[in-house]
């Protein structure tokens, strides 16, 4: 199994229990401080200072704090660029990528039935990467509504970045005509790290990374043909959120976006739209089809998905 090992300073080790608190398991071995589980990596510190990285994620992971001294098994230096061997060649990343000067690029609202698909790509300069911890930018999946909001509101006026909504009107013809959620997403991206290139000019980051949505070979068989495709230096990464913040604020100002289209269409809905896809979201989508007709459906979700099926069954029922 591939594993990381960093040595690293006292309070170096608290600031990573704060940063995986959602994730410490109960289990700590002996010399232990704490144990945390994400999805792909396991990470033990120790009493000792050291800090282990074990399991598929751990080059990406201990990339977040890879500029502490490394002590690796053979003493690998990982200062120079890091690559999982035994993960199918899926990650190959700089081994300090999350202390660089870095575009992120990341999506909202591709498994919701109602509101649009957001794309955002942020800019985050290395000197930057304190305040926006300080401020509370991390992985959006532990963050409510509520504080997505609060911090969206402030990096929104630190963080070069762009946004790009893809309403379900828009969304529906491009799947009725045949493009796959998957191109879309990849021109979104491409459209988006593009314009903060713009942006940022003359300044060049250092690497650009995109949350992986397909592989990096898939991705760019989407944008076949495109015009302007950017290339230099993008890397992919699952979870590609808790490896550069610059990830995490794109994240966040997606959801951002996202929150506030949503609101808008449960103001013109007459009543709160559910996000996702599941149970409700067809009750809901039974209520609109019964209420506006089934014609209004495509200004507020994505109607390929099943639950337009389920919905037209519960509308039927409603009728009779
Ligand atoms: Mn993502």
């Amino acid at each position: 199994m591939s594993h990381v090992v960093l040595k690293v300073k006292n309070n170096e080790i608290q600031k990573m229990r704060q940063y995986y608190q959602t994730n410490i398991i109960d289990k700590v071995p002996p010399g232990g401080i704490f144990t945390a589980k994400t999805n792909n990596c396991t990470i033990t510190a120790y009493k000792s200072g050291k800090v282990l990285f074990q399991g598929a994620g751990s080059a990406q992971e201990a990339g977040i704090w890879g500029h502490s001294e490394a002590a690796s098994k053979g003493s690998t230096n990982i200062s120079k660029r890091v690559a999982v061997k035994k993960d199918a060649g899926k990650v190959d990343l700089p081994a300090n990528i999350g202390n660089l000067s870095l575009v992120g690029s990341d999506e909202v609202g591709t498994g919701d039935y109602f509101g649009p698909i957001t794309v955002v790509a942020a800019y985050v300069k290395k000197e930057n990467i304190p305040l926006l911890k300080e401020l509370g930018v991390k992985d959006s999946k532990n963050l409510n509504d509520e504080k997505i909001i609060e911090i969206a509101k402030q990096i929104k006026e630190i963080v070069p970045y762009s946004l790009l909504t893809l309403h379900n009107e828009k969304y529906n013809t491009l799947q009725k005509s045949g493009m796959t959620q998957g191109k879309m997403k990849a021109l979104l991206h491409n459209k988006a790290i593009g314009n903060v290139l713009k942006k940022i000019t003359p300044e060049k980051p250092e690497a650009i990374l995109i949350d992986q949505f397909a592989k990096k070979d898939v991705y760019y068989g989407h944008l076949r043909g495109q015009r302007e495709i950017q290339r230099e230096n993008v890397y992919f990464s699952t979870k590609a959120e808790s490896i550069h913040l610059a990830v995490a604020a794109a994240s966040i100002l997606a959801r951002y976006a996202f929150v506030r289209h949503f609101e808008t269409l449960s103001v013109k809905a007459g009543f709160t739209l559910p996000k996702g896809a599941g149970a409700g979201v067809d009750k809901a989508a039974a209520r609109l089809i019964h209420e506006k007709g089934v014609g209004a459906l495509p200004t507020f979700a994505k109607v390929h998905f099943a639950n337009t099926q389920k919905a037209l069954g519960i509308a039927a029922k409603i009728r009779d």
